[in-house]
């Protein structure tokens, strides 16, 4: 045995013991929130009546660069939403007369919804159960955001990226 070592003995766990950063004080404790989320996203909400045709709905969604559509009444309650997979679809079921159909006819009635407070992982597995892509946030009935696949694969991605340099800093000391 090196003269150097000495078998731990009682009292070595005694309470002294003192750590400047432990796993908890280190690990995240919370989830990250739709709230958290939409502050590093550009503000508002692209939607689209539900008299309106596929063939303005296929304008909007090719000039904004955007996948789907929260379709609100003349109140601005959130009556539907549309995605391009709708229009791809019928554009199969019924070629050559796609384009001059309605909204209304074409669009997801059920809506399923977030809120700011919801945590990310939460709308993730929403998602993955639901099989879209899309979540639009209300707040008070309203919608005010549009949450996509992309971003919570984006922002998970930056949550693991800190963790695991958490992690790396509580291995250095
Ligand atoms: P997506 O993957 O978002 O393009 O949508 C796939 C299908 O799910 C389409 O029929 C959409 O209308 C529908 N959909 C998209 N988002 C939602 C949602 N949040 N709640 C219910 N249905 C949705």
């Amino acid at each position: 045995m090196p003269a150097s070592f000495r078998p731990p003995i009682r009292g070595d766990k005694a309470s002294k013991r003192t750590v400047s950063q432990t796993a908890a004080s280190n690990l995240r404790q919370e989830d990250g929130t739709v709230g958290q989320l939409l502050e590093g996203k550009s503000s508002g909400v692209i939607s689209i009546s539900p008299t309106e045709t596929l063939a303005n709905a296929v304008k909007t969604l090719a000039e904004k660069r955007i996948g789907a559509l929260l379709v609100t009444d003349e109140t601005g309650a959130l009556v539907g939403i549309l995605s391009e997979r709708d229009i791809v679809r019928k554009l199969a079921s019924t070629p050559g007369q796609t384009l001059p159909q309605t909204v209304a006819e074409n669009m997801t009635p059920k809506v399923v919804t977030c809120e700011k407070s919801d945590s990310m992982v939460d709308v993730l597995r929403r998602m993955t159960e639901g099989r879209f892509r899309h979540m639009p946030v209300v707040e008070d009935g309203r919608p005010t955001g549009m949450v996509t696949i992309g971003d919570v694969v984006q922002f998970r991605l930056a949550e693991v990226e800190q963790e695991a340099l958490q992690l790396k800093q509580m291995i250095v000391g």
